[in-house]
């Protein structure tokens, strides 16, 4: 086994595989005394990047994280794939950043399209919480399709921004968006998450969502409901495995695909900062929405058993929810764990395998 220590940028070429943390705060909030960006992880093997999640922010760290070229529109000449865990807003708001701005930033140095892949339509709307004491119920919004996948967001988003990319191309000679990206929902094997409101995290195997001659990705149903789908995502590579958690509580499918990995990068929340909004001592006290918010996230208490039954070598936190918390308090995920903890900064790197 070995551990696998932060790196800064220029120790980390030294790997041919290795690890980024763009953004490590979860939460659409903006935390109060935090500089953590929104949650965005890339994974670089060889020359090729893969992007996971598309939190506020992940654009400049990118391109601080030397993961691409430097220069006038360069940066983004690397970048192969995007894996999008789920559809909250604080892991997309910045996604069509990546859409609109790659023109930009070195699309035109991509050797092939980008393959971005993300959950499929819920088709089901999540239930009303706390229905009986909700008055109004909530209207649908957008009744004709509440619910859309990564290819149905895509577009509209698309559709938003025409303007733009009708000036772009006209004007600018711009290579047409639908060349450069292609994009995919995920789709889920057999009759697996058929009811999206009962478990949202069936006991399963990983399923294979990728594969190219750098990296196999493989997925498997967290538990954050009421979302669904949500992933994390398998990343084996020829110098070990990296798995990124995606937001989820505590759930048997995690440890399932996380067997074995070298680094496991997992998404914590602070239940003193919870206990504090809900708490029974708090200005609001709330039971059921304490209950709902924990079921949904993994506190510092519960992340290390995960990481142990998983047998993982470094457990890496980000998604750091508040993203205020003090580092100290973060350290005590280290209980129930014997492998290696870090807590995760944006930019930091980590390699796997033997430096070049
Ligand atoms: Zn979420």
């Amino acid at each position: 086994m070995t551990t696998h220590q932060p790196l800064d940028n220029a120790q980390a070429t030294a790997y041919r595989t290795r690890v980024t943390l763009l953004g490590t705060s979860g939460g659409p909030p903006w935390w109060d005394g935090s500089d953590r960006a929104g949650i965005s992880t890339a994974i670089t093997v060889n020359d090729s990047v893969y992007l996971i999640d598309c939190g506020e922010g992940w654009g400049p760290r990118y391109r601080k994280a030397g993961l691409g070229p430097a220069g006038f529109q360069k940066g983004l000449d690397d970048l192969r794939g995007v894996f999008i865990t789920h559809h909250h807003s604080d892991h997309m708001v910045d996604y069509p950043n990546l859409l609109l701005l790659a023109w930009h930033n070195g699309s035109d140095g991509l050797r092939q399209p980008v393959q971005v892949y993300g959950p499929g339509d819920r088709r089901v709307l999540p239930p009303i919480f706390d229905e009986t004491n909700r008055d109004p119920i909530p209207e649908v919004f957008n009744p004709e399709s509440p619910t859309p996948g990564l290819e149905e967001s895509t577009a509209r988003l698309l559709q938003a921004y025409a303007l733009d990319i009708n000036d772009r191309m006209r004007d600018n000679a711009k290579q047409d968006l639908r060349e450069i990206f292609e994009f995919h929902d995920i789709v889920l094997p057999g009759t697996t998450g058929d009811d999206p409101n009962g478990d949202p995290s069936p006991a399963m195997e990983p399923f294979e969502v990728y594969a190219d001659e750098n990296v196999r990705v493989t997925a498997i149903l967290v538990d954050h409901r009421p979302i669904f789908p949500a992933f994390a995502f398998r990343f084996d590579t020829p110098d070990g495995s990296i798995v990124v958690s995606g937001d989820t509580g505590v759930c048997s499918n995690l440890v399932t695909i996380a067997d074995g990995a070298d680094i496991l990068l997992h998404e914590c929340i602070d239940m003193d900062w919870v206990d504090s909004l809900l708490g029974p001592n708090s200005a609001r006290p709330d039971p059921n929405l304490m209950q709902h918010m924990l079921a949904a996230h993994t506190a510092i208490e519960e992340v290390g058993a995960q990481a142990e039954a998983a047998g993982v070598d470094t457990l890496v936190l980000t998604h750091l929810v508040p993203g205020n918390t003090p580092v100290e308090k973060w350290q005590q995920a280290q209980q129930g764990f014997s492998g290696h903890l870090v807590v995760g900064e944006d930019l930091m790197h980590f390699g796997l395998g033997e430096p070049r």
